[in-house]
């Protein structure tokens, strides 16, 4: 296109070098992706110059936008020590921030990635109740491990090639929100090491967990000796400080944490119970099972700076009301973007939960069974040309909106500008 004819070089130069010429799957998006050369508070700026309100945040990590003083302040102070040391001083100091603001977190061990984190989890609970078997719901991800690209859809199919169902053998798929099931899952087996939900559902449409399924899976996993997992990979510091715990009031054994943890740098985390995460303790007794946990980049510098700055600036958003700010201003640009287009006759269903939103165009009742049906390659082509007038509400392959702390009044005032612009330009009730 005119507006981007570098970002259009660079993908038909990186196709060259990179499958897609993108690093990862979802970074693509048709015709050819954007390249970005940086970013500033609540705007990200392509190779062109071309700036866009950045409500994508690089899929959840940038919940302080781009740039954040708050994190590049703590990276600065702790430059001198290098990106990797043994043991680095700082290492203790994230520790007990994380402690203080997690309810179940009495101890923690911290790695590289999401994936990463529930893999560990899993392998806790597996070594701690001497047991295999793994309950994972419907449309939940939890990272890029064969095992868990398991039940991303209504059905069990491996997703994508190359993973074998032999790899999912131990992994039990049940309908989330589903109290009967579970309950009949429960009274059928005694082979369960864990149960592990993401509380927010967001890969399969963000429906959200029930609150009350949520203490029945508690009270049922704590009768049983089921250690109960919630991966805070995308509701860590979004859904509150205390992420999907303090939101809903329950605490599970253990936790997983990656993207908003450090802001945009690299760090993962899993949290929990002391009696469950000493099977990773050196110095455990003999008669206790002792499980593998190991990442060369474990505790890289950088990483655990920009974490001890990212969770003291959640902390002070939370005190001064910024999470309830956030929230509001995104209930707000929910009922603009439904009202702007039933004005033009489109039925839009959007699911929200604090600061993220998944929007659908549906004249039925929108849900999980019926995700299929859904309307995607609509919404597609509205973030897409969204994009084009300067914001980047979601990359439009992903439908994932993510607001930031940076989002000021403006870029809101802004964002409700373009969607109107955009609705009247473009024949989305054809
Ligand atoms: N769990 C959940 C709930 C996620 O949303 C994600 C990433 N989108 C992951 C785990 C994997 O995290 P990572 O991409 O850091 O491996």
């Amino acid at each position: 296109s005119a507006r981007t004819p570098k970002s259009c070089a660079l993908w038909e130069r990186g196709k060259a070098v990179l499958p897609g010429g993108v690093s990862g799957n979802l970074r693509y998006f048709a015709p050819y992706p954007l390249y970005m050369a940086t970013g500033s508070g609540s705007r990200t700026i392509d190779v062109d110059g071309n700036a866009y309100i950045d409500c994508f945040s690089c899929n959840g990590p940038l919940m302080l936008g781009h740039r954040p003083a708050a994190v590049l302040e703590e990276i600065e102070r702790h430059r001198d020590m290098g990106p990797l040391i043994l043991n680095p001083a700082l290492l203790v100091e994230c520790a007990e921030l994380l402690a203080a603001i997690v309810p179940c977190a009495e101890r923690v061990r911290f790695l590289n990635s999401g994936t990463e984190a529930v893999l560990s989890a899993v392998r806790y609970a597996r070594a701690f109740t001497g047991r295999d078997k793994v309950v994972k719901f419907l449309g939940h991800y939890h990272g890029q491990s064969d095992a868990f690209l398991v039940g991303l859809t209504p059905d069990r199919r491996p997703f994508g090639a190359g993973v074998p169902a032999s790899t999912q053998q131990d992994i039990l798929t049940l309908p989330f929100n589903d109290i009967a099931a579970f309950e009949a899952l429960m009274a059928e087996r005694s082979d369960i090491a864990a149960v592990l939900l993401d509380p927010a559902m967001h890969s399969g449409g963000l429906w959200g967990a029930s609150s009350d399924f949520l203490h029945v899976l508690r009270r049922e996993t704590a009768a049983r000796g089921i250690i109960l997992i919630f991966d805070e990979v995308i509701t860590g510091f979004r859904l509150g400080l205390a992420g999907a715990q303090g939101y809903y009031g329950v605490t599970p054994d253990l936790a997983t944490f990656a993207k908003a943890l450090a802001a945009g740098e690299k760090l993962g985390a899993v949290v929990g119970r002391a009696d469950v995460m000493a099977v990773t303790d050196p110095l455990t007794a003999a008669d206790i099972p002792r499980a593998f946990q190991s990442g060369t980049g474990n505790d890289g510098t950088a990483a655990l700076a920009a974490a001890i700055g990212a969770m003291t600036e959640y902390r002070r958003q939370d005190a001064e009301g910024g999470y309830a700010a956030l929230d509001t201003a995104a209930g707000e640009c929910a009922a603009m973007l439904v009202s702007a287009f039933a004005a033009h006759g489109i039925p839009l269903h959007i699911n929200r939960m604090a600061s993220m939103m998944q929007l659908f165009i549906t004249d039925a009742p929108a849900s999980f069974t019926r995700y299929a049906e859904l309307r995607t390659d609509l919404i597609e082509l509205f973030y897409l040309a969204l994009i084009n007038h300067g914001v980047m509400l979601s990359l439009p392959t992903s439908n994932h909106v993510y607001f930031s702390f940076a989002q000021q009044a403006a870029d809101f005032a802004a964002i409700a500008e373009a969607v109107t612009t955009v609705l009247q330009t473009y024949p989305f009730a054809e």
